[in-house]
């Protein structure tokens, strides 16, 4: 089987409206672009903060700035008109896990994501309030961003660990730490052993700047050494990149000696082996 559970239904302008994105239509281009790319188990993982209950757990102004459209309308369109699985894609809000435990033990996901976007205030992935114009060294960002993605999976709030190293999403226009970075992935390793949680290996940083999976091998290694199963997606915002780049990820799980991946039922897991099934109109996918 292969999987991708981490999509996005909605594309990032603010402005689009729920209508236009929780609709059959967009559902079934994902699909078939699923399909034609092998893959027969697909979620849907929201963005927590593009629901106005987000703002509960927490008010950062992008927050603010996005959050318009009802939690629970998203998870009766997907259940009730959709073969998706449920999921969501939740940050990981230090102070705020409470708010947020209580946000999503109230819907029946069948799996959610936990991300670190922002360390505190400042954002690791955007130019707007950018954690890398705050005068820190890269450094510190870096060794706050794997400690915070160890509090995530410590946190026992989420079933898989999104990108797990977002933070070298800038690629070259950033600065990078000096030598080996398994330093800084070590922070992360306690909270992924002691909670179990999966471990996502997103395509997604092969479109962004810095251009590589995520997470690194390293980190990936570590992770299963770990005891880490793996979640496979590829975090599309729209259909045509769902499923993309996925023979570069296979061939990294299958260096890696990785031959099943995690599927979630109503927050239940279990592993399948790794497999595209057949194509689009060959057969039952
Ligand atoms: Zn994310
Ligand atoms: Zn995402």
């Amino acid at each position: 089987m292969l999987t991708d559970y981490h999509l996005h239904l909605r594309t990032d302008d603010p402005d689009a409206s729920a209508a236009e994105h929780f609709s059959r239509a967009n559902v079934e281009l994902y699909r078939t672009a699923a399909s034609e790319r092998g893959i027969s188990e697909l979620g849907v993982s929201e963005h927590v903060y593009r629901f106005k209950q987000a703002l509960e757990v927490w008010r950062h102004p992008f927050w603010e700035r996005y959050a318009h459209d009802d939690l629970d309308s998203y998870c009766e369109f997907v259940r009730g008109q959709t073969d998706l699985r449920l999921g969501i894609e939740a940050d990981f809000v230090p102070g705020a896990e409470d708010r947020m435990a209580n946000l999503l033990q109230a819907r029946d996901f069948d799996y959610v994501i936990g991300s670190v976007h922002f360390l505190r205030e400042g954002a690791v992935d955007m130019d707007d309030y950018s954690v890398w114009d705050a005068g820190r060294s890269v450094e510190e960002i870096w060794r706050r961003y794997f400690q915070t993605i160890g509090e995530a999976a410590r946190s026992g709030m989420f079933d898989v660990l999104a990108h797990p190293d977002l933070v070298k999403y800038w690629g070259p226009e950033r600065p990078l730490p000096e030598g080996d970075l398994r330093r800084y992935y070590e922070l992360a390793m306690e909270g992924i052993a002691e909670s179990g949680i999966a471990v996502e290996v997103s395509t997604a940083g092969l479109r962004k700047r810095v251009k590589e999976l995520y997470p690194a091998p390293a980190f990936l290694q570590m992770s299963l050494e770990a005891g880490a199963p793996v979640a496979l997606s590829s975090d599309a915002h729209r259909p045509q990149d769902v499923g993309a780049d996925y023979d570069r990820a296979l061939e990294l799980l299958d260096g890696l000696g990785v031959r099943e991946l995690c599927v979630f039922e109503r927050r239940v897991r279990r592993l399948e082996p790794i497999g595209a099934s057949a194509a689009a109109g060959a057969g039952p996918g």
